[in-house]
C-alpha cells in the first residue's frame, strides 16, 4: 500500500508534467471505480490540473475549474506516466490522455482504490476524509504528544490508525519503530514521554530518510510494477535477515495477511 514516501514521490513527479497540459481524453474502463462524481469524469476534457497535493495516503489533483479528484490507491493501486504508444499494463482501469502525449494510467489488481470526484469545496464529503488525523509530515511534536495520549493500544496500531495520524501504513511503522527501538506490539500507555518524543523524532527522521530514496526511483519515469519501492527498508519485509544496527535476526509475524518485522534485540517487549 501506497505511503506517504511512495505518494510524496509520485506527486513530486507528476506535478510538473500536468502543469499547462490539458485533459484530452479519460478512459473510464471501471467505471465504480470512481465512487463520486463518476458522471463529471469526462467533463475533465480541455482542463488542466493546476495543483497535486498529499494528504495522508490520499493524492488531490485540483483543476483549473475548481473541481478535486481525489485518489486513494488502497492496496494494489498503482500509476504509470507512459507515452500513448506504450503497452498498456494488464488491469488499467482508469486512463487519463494529456495534450503532450502522454497519459496516466491507473492499474489495480484488487480494484479496491477509491477516487472521487467533487467541487474543490467538498473535501469533506469524501468519505473517511473528514475523520483522517493531521498529516505524519505536517503534525508538530507537541500536536502528536497530546494526541497519542488518547491512544493507549499497542503502538503499531496506534501509528497506522489513520484518524490519530494520516499516511503511515505497514511498512513504515515497522521502520520508525525499528528506527525509535520500540517494540511493535509495546501498548502506548506503558510509554513515558521520552519515548513518545523518540518516537516522533524517529517518524519524521524515517520519512525524511526514504524521501530522497524514492525521488530517485521515480526520476527516470513513473512505472510502478506490481512491486513497491520497499528493498531499501532495513526490517520491513526483511524477516530472518541480520538487523542493520545490530546483526541479530530480524522477527516476521504475519496476522491477518500483513506482515510486522522487527529486531527484538534492538525493540524489546515491554509489557507495562
Ligand atoms: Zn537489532
Amino acid at each position: 500500500m501506497p505511503e506517504i514516501p511512495d505518494l510524496e514521490a509520485i506527486r513530486g513527479f507528476l506535478e510538473p508534467r500536468l502543469r499547462e497540459n490539458p485533459v484530452v481524453g479519460v478512459d473510464l474502463t471501471v467505471p465504480w471505480l470512481v465512487r463520486t462524481g463518476a458522471e463529471g469524469v469526462q467533463g475533465l476534457v480541455g482542463h488542466e490540473f493546476v495543483t497535486l497535493r498529499r494528504y495522508g495516503k490520499f493524492l488531490l489533483f485540483a483543476t483549473d475549474d475548481e473541481q478535486l479528484l481525489v485518489v486513494n490507491p488502497m492496496l494494489t493501486g498503482r500509476f504509470q506516466w507512459a507515452q500513448a504508444s506504450e503497452k498498456k499494463r494488464a488491469g488499467t482501469c482508469l486512463t487519463l490522455r494529456f495534450e503532450d502525449g502522454h497519459e496516466l494510467r491507473y492499474a489495480d489488481a484488487r480494484r479496491m482504490g477509491r477516487w472521487y470526484l467533487v467541487p474543490v469545496d467538498s473535501l469533506m464529503t469524501v468519505p473517511q476524509f473528514e475523520e483522517l488525523g493531521p498529516d505524519a509530515l505536517e503534525v508538530d511534536e507537541e500536536t502528536f504528544l497530546r494526541r497519542i495520549r488518547r491512544h493507549a493500544g499497542q503502538i503499531k496500531s496506534v501509528l497506522t490508525n489513520q484518524k490519530f495520524i494520516a499516511g503511515i501504513g505497514n511498512a513504515y511503522s515497522d521502520e520508525i519503530l525499528w528506527e525509535a527501538q520500540l517494540h511493535p506490539h509495546r501498548r502506548r500507555s506503558t510509554m513515558d514521554e521520552d519515548d513518545l518524543r523518540r518516537l516522533y523524532r524517529a517518524m519524521r527522521s524515517t520519512l525524511e530518510w526514504a524521501r530522497p530514496i524514492l525521488e530517485a526511483e521515480v526520476a527516470e519515469g513513473l512505472y510502478q510494477s506490481n512491486e513497491e519501492w520497499r528493498a531499501h527498508l532495513r526490517v520491513h519485509r526483511k524477516g530472518g535477515e541480520p538487523c542493520p544496527r545490530c546483526g541479530n535476526e530480524v522477527k516476521s509475524q504475519v496476522r491477518g495477511g500483513s506482515e510486522t518485522n522487527y529486531c527484538l534485540h534492538c525493540q524489546p517487549l515491554v509489557l507495562g
